[in-house]
């Protein structure tokens, strides 16, 4: 079963986080909206609105990803980052927001959403919003550029090719410079995750955010 599944960044990513949180999302199929994405979640819908120039309204949009108040604290000056951002970087470019690529990967499918893609001066720029600027993720965000620019240059060819991540709230734009990535290692790595048959809890810090921490064997003690 798990060999027909698209894999993708976010899978593998899970999958390293936590076997059972896996099993529950790509297996089960049970999924649940993350808390601390719900933010993130809204402003990507405004950017990608913004950029193709749909009607975009912000309180209709952070009302349906439940967004938090604490967080919407921090929604002004995203949105006036963000919107100065794509009104001027990268203004008369022609941009593709929320682009879906697939390819194979071995004998693995595997799926990817860019935040924004475009080419200019010969050059492909592939840019990833990010709204935690937690240490603790950044690896995690370089893999994840690497793996964009891997897709894009199996499905529309190899190119010069610049990666970014972009954070809207401080309004910083942070280049990754090594985009080097072996197919094999990734290769591995789905076939570790088809091979386990237990898809076991591995408890950590990032537990109590956790949506199914109140269903998780780990801290769910059976009655005897
Ligand atoms: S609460 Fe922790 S151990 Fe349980 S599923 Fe979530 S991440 Fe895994």
């Amino acid at each position: 079963m798990l060999e027909a599944l698209k894999w993708s960044h976010s899978s593998l990513k899970t999958y390293k986080t936590c076997p059972h949180l896996f099993k529950q999302i790509y297996i089960l199929k049970d999924r649940r909206e993350l808390p601390n994405a719900r933010l993130g979640n809204a402003l990507h819908e405004y950017a990608s609105n913004l950029i193709n120039k749909k009607v975009n309204l912000l309180d209709d949009i952070l009302t349906k990803w439940q967004v938090s108040q604490e967080d919407r604290e921090l929604v002004p000056v995203a949105i006036s980052h963000l919107t100065q951002f794509i009104e001027t970087t990268l203004a008369k470019k022609r941009i593709e927001s929320e682009k879906r690529v697939e390819c194979q990967i071995g004998p693995y499918s595997f799926v990817a959403v860019l935040d924004i893609v475009f080419n200019f001066d010969d050059r492909r720029h592939i840019y990833d919003f990010k709204f935690s600027k937690s240490s603790k993720y950044y690896k995690e965000y370089i893999q994840q550029a690497k793996i964009y620019n891997y897709i894009m240059e199996k499905v529309y060819g190899k190119k010069p090719t610049e990666v970014y991540l972009y954070y809207p709230i401080t309004n910083e734009i942070i280049p990754i410079k090594d985009l080097s990535l072996s197919e094999d290692e990734l290769v591995s790595q789905i076939e570790l995750i088809i091979a386990d048959r237990k898809f076991e809890t591995k408890t950590h810090k990032l537990c109590r955010f956790c949506q199914y921490q109140k269903d998780c064997p780990a801290f769910h003690i059976e009655e005897p």
